[in-house]
């Protein structure tokens, strides 16, 4: 296998590091400006474009590396991946007393699994719009401790003892105390150092605050909150820090939103890749024209996370395509379109599984079964890229705790290095 500086620890202290997609853009933006990239703004104009650069747009983030040679005809060779996991999130009205205890009001964000959110100790982030002299600012909050928590009811208030049915309106808002207290967006805004008052709109979000651990007897496995799809963010960070200088320009782009369908401003649906990739060209020096033949060879890597196969429920998976924790990355077709998968963009990803010296998995859902989508077709539709769609294995996809090999992470970081070093 090439060299990575990817690893499982890592990818856990990042995880831990970035409990919302705005903590994730944050935590992306620290490492590239180590590593000498400068951030650009959407609203200047984009003179300075060429050399390490990123953008960030709300909980998006797009970086490239177009230093040393990269004329304006260089193809752009591009990891994308998705900031945002299912979680429960904050209510516009979320102060509530019920029975003898204060809540908070909580509705669920994407396809959460509501039964794994139950009984955990839940931290807040996000960020807070606020008031700043009569103009509209915003800060990053993230709470790491345990101030919230969805108590389950006891099995012997159950009707069968065999299961709960859970309501998302009704039985998801978490406990927070027994007194009336202050309300939960002020003692936020003071926990962010704001004025109490100041602060005017949110997105704020819960967490499990239980550290990300290797875990197992040999320590094989990686438990962690959200690897769907932190895992690509760092992997896609790592590759893009570690590739060495190749035909084209390596870029990460990472979108929110992916978990409710990706149709918001910064969005995989929006233009935030498109109109980045056309100003990039530009300030290289390049025309419309040049920007128009520059994304017809141009290649598009999406990452998200792919289903390993569940010891428990074997079943529930196409047959003759088992998917192996530790197994390497996954190549993912679908023939009705909710992977962007192409025969090229599938021999393009096999052929850099090759150069990184790793195996690749081919991942096909069962014809049975609804199969779940990315933002590749989106961005393909979008932007007119080829666009492959791979990810790692994992299991428990969408749980408030996910499992994966620590294995995968340093394979499916090469993987995508291979790609970006083409
Ligand atoms: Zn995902």
């Amino acid at each position: 296998m090439i060299a990575t500086s990817a690893t499982a620890e890592g990818l856990g202290a990042f995880i831990d590091a970035s409990p919302s997609p705005f903590a994730v853009c944050a935590s992306v933006a620290a490492e590239l400006e180590t590593a000498g990239y400068r951030r650009l703004s959407e609203t200047e104009a984009f003179d300075d474009a060429a050399g390490r650069r990123y953008v960030i747009r709300g909980g998006s983030l797009i970086a490239w590396n177009a230093d040393g040679a990269a004329g304006h005809d260089a193809p752009l060779w591009i990891v994308g991946g998705h900031t945002d996991s299912p979680n429960l999130r904050l209510k516009q009205h979320p102060d509530r007393r019920s029975e003898s205890l204060a809540t908070v009001a909580l509705e669920p964000y994407g396809g959460a699994w509501l039964n794994s959110w139950l009984d955990r100790d839940l931290g807040l982030s996000g960020r807070l719009a606020y008031d700043d002299g009569g103009a509209v600012k915003h800060a990053l909050v993230t709470i790491d401790e345990p101030i919230l928590r969805v108590p389950q009811l006891a099995i012997h208030l159950s009707e069968d003892r065999k299961g709960v049915q859970l309501d998302p309106q009704r039985h998801v808002d978490a406990v927070r105390g027994i007194a009336d207290a202050r309300p939960i967006v002020e003692w936020v805004a003071e926990r962010a150092g704001l004025v109490p008052g100041s602060v005017l709109g949110w997105e704020l979000m819960t967490h499990d605050v239980t550290p990300s651990r290797l875990i197992g007897t040999d320590r094989e496995l990686l438990s962690a909150p959200r690897l769907d799809n932190q895992t690509t963010c760092y992997a896609g960070l790592r590759a893009l820090l570690d590739a060495a200088p190749g035909s084209g320009i390596p870029m990460l782009a990472l979108f929110d939103h992916e978990e409710v369908g990706s149709g918001s401003e910064r969005g995989a649906a929006s233009d935030f890749l498109v109109t980045v990739c056309e100003r990039l060209v530009g300030a290289l020096g390049g025309t419309r024209d040049d920007f128009l033949r520059v994304m017809a060879s141009s290649l598009h890597v999406s990452g998200d996370m792919a289903h390993g196969t569940h010891p428990n429920y074997p079943e529930r998976h196409e047959p003759g395509h088992r998917i192996d924790l530790g197994g390497g990355p996954v190549l993912k077709v679908n023939q009705n379109l909710r992977y962007a998968s192409d025969a090229i963009g599938e021999a393009e990803f096999a052929l850099a599984c090759r150069r990184a010296g790793v195996p690749l998995q081919r991942y096909v859902h069962r014809a049975d079964l609804p199969c779940g989508s990315t933002i590749g077709p989106l961005t393909a539709t979008r932007t007119g890229l080829r666009t492959v769609d791979v990810g790692a294995p994992q299991l428990a996809m969408h749980s408030c705790r996910e499992l994966m090999a620590a294995a995968d992470v340093p394979m499916y970081s090469a993987a995508l290095q291979a790609f970006l070093a083409r």
